[in-house]
């Protein structure tokens, strides 16, 4: 009884050992492996995030009450060069002064990008030996729709982040992969599937809340573009505009001199039209 009442004893005290120093140390080392692994992966995400900032800015720096150029919605496009990629190139919907409503932001983007390298590379200048955008990112301030998708999905662009999903005109990269092959007359899903998300900051969230707010005002047929013309949607891409003109980069090592190149492309975007290569 007494050898059994000494064991329970020895046992409670080894329980309580390792609950007050066994699992502490444990657990330290564990969240000093994920800080480790945190800002080892953190520098991607603060890509992402700058990214997503400069493409908020570029339509926040061409706004419109009127649409007179086109809608309020606007992309960036960042090199496949890893560690070293950076924003390349950036582009506005220009649909009402193109009288031509395929020219989308992401569309213009793309065009307009290889229409430069080529323009360049006609002037001798050293320019990648691309003809698609095999491996680019498309960061986008509203989710891409099926022209651009498509645009996109041929191109061989690896990726695109969206800062606010489009529930009518959205989901199209998605659709794209849906397997219907199972059913009569389905399909495998299209070659070169394209990853699209939805970007992880503030002003996804606000533009998402405030046009469904603007749907329950206007009906759910108001158009998302409308929206994108008030004052609360100026305010935002304001907010977003003003966080990339304050940033410093969590991972300089990394991520300075893309957020210090990012801060001058950003800041040489005019408010005016700005037509693509002539020769497209
Ligand atoms: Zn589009």
């Amino acid at each position: 009884m007494k050898k059994s009442r000494f064991y329970l004893r020895y046992l409670f005290g080894a329980v309580v050992m390792i609950t007050l120093v066994g699992v502490p140390t444990v657990q330290a080392r564990e969240h000093t492996q994920s800080n480790d692994n945190a800002s080892a992966i953190y520098w991607k995400t603060e890509k992402d995030h700058i990214g997503m900032l400069a493409a908020y800015a570029v339509v926040y720096k061409g706004w419109q009450k009127d649409n007179a150029r086109g809608y309020n919605i606007g992309s960036v496009l960042l090199s496949n060069d890893s560690l070293n990629s950076r924003l390349v190139f950036w582009g506005r919907n220009c649909n009402t002064v193109t009288h031509n409503e395929t020219q989308h932001g992401e569309v213009r983007l793309m065009l307009g990008y290889l229409a430069k390298l080529n323009a360049d590379r006609q002037h001798k200048l050293k320019v990648p030996d691309i003809k698609n955008l095999d491996g680019y990112t498309v960061y986008t301030t509203l989710e891409p729709c099926a022209q651009c998708s498509g645009m996109m999905t041929l191109q061989k662009v690896h990726n695109t982040i969206y800062g606010q999903g489009d529930p009518g005109f959205g989901k199209a990269l998605e659709r794209l992969q849906l397997n219907s092959s199972s059913l009569p007359n389905g399909y495998l899903p299209y070659p070169r599937p394209v990853i699209s998300e939805r970007a992880n900051i503030i002003y996804c969230n606000q533009l998402e809340k405030g046009f469904s707010e603007y749907q329950k005002k206007y009906g759910p047929d108001a158009h998302i573009t409308d929206f994108l013309k008030s004052e609360e949607a100026r305010q935002i891409f304001e907010s977003a505009y003003s966080e990339l003109k304050a940033y410093k980069a969590k991972v300089p090592s990394i991520n300075d001199r893309f957020l210090i190149e990012t801060k001058k492309m950003v800041e040489s975007v005019p408010k005016e039209f700005v037509p693509l290569h002539p020769d497209i």
